[in-house]
């Protein structure tokens, strides 16, 4: 029953055909997207091309003939449609942690230079994800800044509160799904000239974000997630348009500078975004995911957005009832394209279903998180997952001690 009404709605899927340009293995059913999305084939022959045909072949000169020097723009560029960010504003390279550094810094910067002489303080919450909380806590520490924490619900309040210089978050919470109001919590912070700083790295791929509607100030997301562009992709940064002549990248590198190759002893920061770059770009990285965003070409975000709900309202349907707690957020317009359940042996559980085929992932303390990127995922694939996750609790299959074995990367 469930699985004919699966198999019709995939039938009547218009992102169905997409699911063939991603190598997944055979009998594997992946809801781990939002940690390392799979490759595509595109990306994985572009891989190979490189290296014997621009690398191996042309040598040093790739970086004038193949234009290696400019693709952190390049893929910027394509960036830039998924989060509503007009051409020249994201620039490609480094971690999303290395870009929030340049971003909160030159967030406490941007605000300083409007004249402002009181204690900045920099507003996040407690659900932040622990390397975006460990960023300012540094910024903080280095520019003489103060880190506020509060509740994801208490962000207004806070910010009505007075003296916030930046507002700092994470539009998808990563252990729970949780959606902020990115356009409402922008207006917000703006209303008392705050600047905002926004990670957009569970949502960017998966749902249609505007930064330039919202007039976000500074964002950052991740390459490897739902852009899927391989292990370590390199992360982004965007800057809206009218910071870009004001904000001040604070790693101050060769690639930032107006002019690296005149060697110049002198920093001058480059015009537009190109001051967002630091040092030499990670090219075979970048070509991955440049090669991975091709699947995103002439895709309608709001489609992705609507399989998106289709897939993890599904999901939370077939899971209600069984021995586990829904922590995401029941109302679709209020979380992203995941779906966490809390068990008390969450890491056993998810162990368990890996063993049978389903990959999700963990997060402590007792979370188990799934992912529903709906470019690849099927709803025969959230029916798999049900199934298999009943009869893991229903066995208690995750009593094995084999299974509570900690790998360190979870
Ligand atoms: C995945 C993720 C990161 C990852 O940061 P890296 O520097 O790429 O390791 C940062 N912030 C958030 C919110 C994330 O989800």
């Amino acid at each position: 029953m469930t699985v004919d009404r699966a198999r019709e709605l995939d039938e009547a899927d218009p992102l169905a055909p997409l699911r063939e340009r991603f190598l997944l293995p055979p009998g594997v059913v992946y809801l781990d997207g939002n940690s390392l999305g799979p490759p595509t084939v595109d990306a994985a022959e572009r891989l190979a091309a490189v290296v014997t045909e621009q690398w191996g072949r042309d040598l040093v000169r790739s970086w004038n003939v193949h234009r290696w020097v400019d693709l952190p723009h390049r893929v910027g560029d394509r960036i830039a449609p998924l989060i509503g960010a007009p051409a020249g504003s994201v620039v490609v390279g480094d971690s999303t942690t290395v870009n929030l550094y340049k971003a909160l810094g030159g967030a406490v910067d941007l605000w300083r230079s409007e004249g402002h002489r009181r204690t900045a303080v920099i507003l996040t919450d407690t659900a932040n994800f622990p390397t975006d909380l460990y960023v300012m806590g540094a910024v903080a520490r280095r520019w003489g800044a103060e880190v506020r924490t509060v509740e994801p619900t208490g962000l207004e309040e806070a910010l009505e509160a007075g003296d916030v210089a930046c507002l700092a978050l994470t539009q998808v919470d990563y252990r729970t799904g949780r959606l902020h109001d990115l356009p409402r919590l922008t207006a917000a912070a703006h209303q008392v000239g705050a600047i905002t700083v926004w990670d957009l790295s569970h949502s960017a791929g998966v749902m249609p974000v505007d930064v330039t509607s919202a007039d976000v100030d500074l964002a950052v997301g991740c390459g490897y997630k739902y852009l899927n562009g391989g292990p370590g992709a390199p992360a982004y940064l965007y800057v809206a348009p009218r910071l870009l002549d004001r904000f001040s990248n604070p790693i101050a590198g060769w690639f930032g500078h107006a002019a690296p190759f005149d060697f110049s002893a002198e920093f001058r920061p480059a015009p537009g975004i190109a001051r967002g770059r630091v040092g030499t770009p990670h090219v075979l990285s970048m070509l991955a995911l440049d090669a991975a965003l091709d699947v995103f070409r002439d895709v309608d975000l709001d489609l992705v957005r609507a399989k998106s709900h289709s897939l993890t309202t599904l999901f939370i349907e077939l899971v209600d009832g069984l021995d586990v707690e829904l922590v995401t957020p029941r109302d679709p317009d209020l979380r992203g394209s995941q779906v966490s359940l809390r068990h008390p042996n969450g890491y056993a559980v998810v162990q368990a279903l890996a063993a049978r085929g389903v990959i999700g992932d963990f997060r402590a303390p007792d979370v188990a998180r799934f992912g529903f990127a709906p470019l690849y995922i099927r709803h025969v694939d959230v029916v798999d997952a049900a199934r298999t996750l009943a009869e893991v609790l229903e066995s208690e299959a995750w009593r094995d001690p084999e299974l509570a074995r900690r790998d360190p990367v979870t």
